[in-house]
């Protein structure tokens, strides 16, 4: 079929327009990345399709050589998948950004474009438990080592980097004990050592704080946290140099196929939109309720980053522009921690805040760490991590702060009802 010379020009992967560089997150996050169609549709069209059409085969020819910028397949890449990208990196302000299908798919794509059997990888302790299972079971398996630090510890970092290493992979805040890590001189002994810096930056979200710039090389999202927010839809994304996004990342996503479904990115491009309104808000929520938490009977420690209380609060008001939205925080039932039945009975009398093992929902939702996704640590573990039965996480919605503080009080004073059942 001949070319249509009044067919409108799209642009191909390669050729979004950049946003304005005076743009702020805000606007970057509502218009970034959008190339309309000729239908010059105000919201982003959603192109649910696997494959494109060539005008010819010499059209084919080139678009497989790379000499002719254009989609050719969705395991490859899509119109609607790419504005998401685009979006996130604009918002991001990293060169190159690809999404995947979930946070996990962003984790494992990335180590696997960065280790080869004898790799070593060094990682902070308190991470998220599929993470660790990677590490442990999969790149363990291929003869990759990992060896972890109390990432809140640059003393620990140090000894474990006075040996080359692959890899520097860390959380920071951690989830759920909300560890701090100096991303900069964390970031500068891993450079000496030889390795590349990758921060899952999933509970500090693009909106409060950029990794990029204090030194890490390589940010991991699960969009299926804040970007998403509002519990629909799984994804993920990497973001990081073009060279290794567009290089070693690209052929790893290429070729293995954990894809972002359009459909998928389209929800996530719209929770984009309104993602630095809903976590400035959540967050300003998480703060305040923090603070009460400190003053109410029956909380032990409350953990969260911009807390004075919080050991490392100087350094995370120098790195982040809110401190995020969970709190976690230790029961405490006769001036002892509480037991797992407590803390239980703690969760099961809360009316609004619904039990979920999610996070960065505009619905509050509360989790018990030790029985669910920390389980898999072991009692040793988690007392490393300083997770223990009394520890409740919780991640802070939109609701009103009013309503949130009238049902975490009336579940703490159900606590007070419960008997510890005998050792
Ligand atoms: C949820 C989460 C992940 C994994 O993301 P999925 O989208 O569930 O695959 C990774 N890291 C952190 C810190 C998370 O909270």
């Amino acid at each position: 079929m001949a070319t249509d010379p009044a067919r409108p020009a799209c642009p191909g992967p390669g050729g979004y327009p950049d946003p304005d560089p005076a743009w702020g997150p805000a606007t970057r996050a509502v218009h970034a990345g959008h190339a309309r169609t000729g239908f010059q549709e105000t919201s982003e069209a959603l192109f649910l399709t696997q494959g494109f059409v060539y005008d010819g085969a010499a059209d084919a020819e080139a678009a497989f050589e790379g000499t002719l910028d254009r989609f050719t397949y969705a395991r490859y890449e899509n119109p609607t998948v790419s504005t998401f990208e685009e979006r996130l990196r604009a918002l991001e302000g990293a060169e190159a950004c690809l999404a995947t299908a979930s946070g996990m798919s962003a984790v494992f794509s990335t180590l696997a474009a960065l280790v080869r059997s004898g790799s070593r990888i060094v990682a902070g302790r308190a991470l998220f438990g599929s993470t660790v299972t990677v590490f442990e079971d999969l790149l363990a398996r291929w003869g990759v080592v990992t060896d972890y630090v109390d990432a809140h510890d640059l003393a620990d970092w140090r000894r474990a980097l006075a040996t080359p290493a692959d890899v520097v992979f860390f959380e920071t805040p951690s989830n759920p004990m909300q560890d701090v890590v100096d991303v900069a001189a964390v970031s500068a002994l891993a450079h000496a050592a030889g390795a590349t810096v990758v921060v899952d930056n999933v509970l500090a979200t693009p909106v409060l704080q950029r990794v990029l710039p204090q030194g890490a090389d390589v940010v991991v999202y699960s969009a299926t946290k804040h970007i998403d927010g509002q519990g629909r839809t799984m994804g993920g994304a990497v973001l990081g140099s073009r060279e290794f996004v567009h290089g070693p990342l690209r052929l790893v996503l290429r070729n293995t196929g954990p894809t972002l479904s359009p459909f998928n990115a389209w929800v996530l491009l719209k929770g984009l939109e309104t993602l630095p309104l809903r976590v400035r808000a959540q967050s300003a929520a998480a703060l305040e309720l923090a603070r009460w938490l400190e003053t109410r009977p029956g909380i032990g420690r409350v953990h969260y980053p911009f807390l004075d209380s919080h050991p490392q609060a100087a350094l995370a008001r120098a790195q982040m522009s809110g401190g995020g939205t969970v709190v976690t925080f230790d029961l405490v039932v006769d001036g002892r921690p509480a037991g797992r039945a407590e803390a239980f009975a703690f969760l099961d009398a809360l009316r609004l805040v619904l039990i979920s093992n999610n996070l960065g929902d505009t619905k509050s939702l509360v989790t018990h760490p030790a029985t669910t996704t920390h389980r898999r640590l072991g009692p040793d573990g988690r007392a490393r991590v300083g997770i223990s039965d009394a520890t409740v996480r919780l991640s802070v919605g939109l609701e009103e702060v009013a309503d949130l503080r009238a049902d975490l009080d009336q579940a703490l004073a159900a606590v007070r009802a419960v008997r510890r059942p005998a050792a």
